[in-house]
């Protein structure tokens, strides 16, 4: 089967959150399984754009409203990701440093969304389908069955993935003139709420769509950012698959980003001397349990109960605890967390800022990982902890709750520790229930980690359960 990949992000290309780590790892698995899988994303000016050689594929031109620009499709020379990689530049919108963030968003990622349709449709060989990842492709599935021009691409399969319901990249009717010409007697495939929104026309018109983990579906059909009743209709054509993570890129053994490399065998002192070169790097005390986050500081991750729950549990704990945040986001959260490297030295650090090597350092240095999300449609922190045998620290909800058992659970089966909501109350809980294990019974804290590094989140599972989908 031959399978396109319509994202905005992809690793190591470019990263903003799970999206892109999810992209640079399913088609690679795909491929392992035997089948084509390439990925087409813009092209940003990152440093793997710089690092690499590339060749032109194709050159072509497309309206954007009253506007004809010209796009190029690159395409990387030597298959370095384990996929084709393509590349789709348009100059003066997608070229830019950062991948979301400008006022012309919407200018930028419907250039690109009708520069791709338009290559598909004059490439000549037609793929089995079209799979396409969040809003940003959203209208894809829209422009291949009703738009005017792409008739190539009417009966190839498509494929939605929602890696995360809260961003549907709504516009204004008044932005219609933007879109390619199409049949105006399916204009309702693009609306909801008198709005465009690229991710409802995504959920309509896509064969089938699909959630980042099981629980995370369910939980659209009551809480989606106001699509919940689009998904209880179309319940019959979605699917939960859990994400997998790529256990080549996340493998203490062979980590090259780690300070000391370490397998399940030797987790105690790897992860010793892994939190004693961090300590010292960010004045941290490596005798004391370490707790970390590491995320997009927004309320998604419920980020902002962190000031106040560290406030609360170094003061109850009288400091026998380190914590370190590495994220960027909100500016008054980032604030919050960047005044307590005042008041707690020595026991606090804070990195604001996007930092891979970083967080693979922390996965490995860490005792604890916190995750409070009130919303998380399948989460990969919880599970690239599980891999460095750090105990992930989670609230009840999406795909946190189909990975995390709570260790208390009946038989001590567990390895994490489960909380049902996104208060600082309910995280110093667990909190304290963390360093009665630190402290008291370090025993049953070790077992857990042996227990959680043999847990096997790979892709091979999931990348085999997307072909099925495509199958049907
Ligand atoms: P989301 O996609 O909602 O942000 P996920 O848990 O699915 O959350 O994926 C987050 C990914 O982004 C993980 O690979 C995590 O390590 C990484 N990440 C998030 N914030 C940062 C940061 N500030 N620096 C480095 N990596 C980060």
């Amino acid at each position: 089967m031959e399978i396109i990949h319509v994202s905005a992000e992809c690793y190591p290309v470019a990263k903003a959150g799970g999206l892109g780590d999810v992209v640079g790892a399913l088609p690679k698995y795909q491929t392992k399984l035997g089948h084509v899988a390439k990925v087409v994303m813009p092209m940003y000016r990152t440093k793997f754009l710089y690092d690499n050689d590339w060749e032109l594929v194709h050159e072509g031109g497309a309206w954007l409203g009253g506007t004809w620009f010209k796009y190029a499709v690159i395409k990387e020379k030597t298959n370095k990701l384990g996929f084709d990689l393509y590349l789709v530049d348009v100059n003066g919108l997608l070229d830019r440093e950062k991948i979301y963030g400008y006022d012309d968003d919407t200018e930028r990622f419907l250039s690109f969304q009708i520069a791709v349709v338009s290559w598909l449709n004059e490439w000549g060989h037609m793929p089995d389908v079209v799979h396409v990842h969040d809003y940003h492709a959203g209208l894809i599935p829209f422009f291949m069955k009703y738009a005017y021009g792409f008739e190539n691409l009417r009966s190839v399969t498509t494929v939605l993935t929602i890696h995360n319901a809260q961003y549907q990249g709504w516009m204004g009717w008044n932005k219609r003139h933007l879109l390619p010409a199409f049949d105006d007697w399916k204009s309702g495939m693009l609306d909801w709420a008198d709005m465009i929104n690229p991710l409802a026309s995504g959920v309509k018109c896509a064969d089938k769509v699909t959630t980042v983990s099981p629980s995370y579906m369910e939980e659209l059909r009551f809480a989606a950012n106001g699509l919940e009743s689009l998904f209880e209709y179309e319940r019959g054509k979605c699917v939960g698959i859990l994400n997998g993570i790529d256990n080549e890129v996340w493998n203490p053994a062979k980590d090259p980003l780690l300070h000391t490399k370490y397998s399940a065998k030797t987790v105690v002192k790897g992860k010793k001397a892994n939190k004693e070169a961090l300590a010292a790097q960010y004045n941290l005390d490596p005798k004391k349990p370490l707790f970390v986050f590491i995320g997009r500081l927004v309320g998604e991750k419920a980020a902002e109960i962190l000031p106040g729950s560290i406030d609360q549990s170094m003061t109850m704990h009288e400091q026998r605890l380190n914590f370190m945040m590495l994220g960027s986001g909100e500016t008054r959260v980032e604030a919050a967390l960047q005044s307590l490297v005042d008041k707690y030295p020595g026991n606090y650090a804070c990195y604001i800022g996007y930092n891979e090597q970083l967080a693979h350092q922390l996965y490995a240095a860490a005792d604890f990982l916190l995750m409070p999300s009130r919303v998380e449609p399948c989460g990969l922190n919880q599970m690239y902890a599980l891999r460095y045998g750090t105990v992930p620290m989670v609230r009840n909800t999406g795909g946190l709750r189909d990975t995390v058992i709570d260790i208390g659970a009946p038989n001590f089966e567990g390895f994490g520790l489960v909380f049902n909501e996104a208060t600082a109350w309910d995280l110093n809980e667990s909190i304290n229930r963390a360093m009665g294990w630190y402290y008291e019974k370090p025993d049953i804290l070790q077992a857990a980690r042996k227990k959680m590094m043999a847990i096997d989140h790979s892709w091979e599972s999931s990348a085999g359960a997307y072909l099925n989908l495509y199958a049907q």
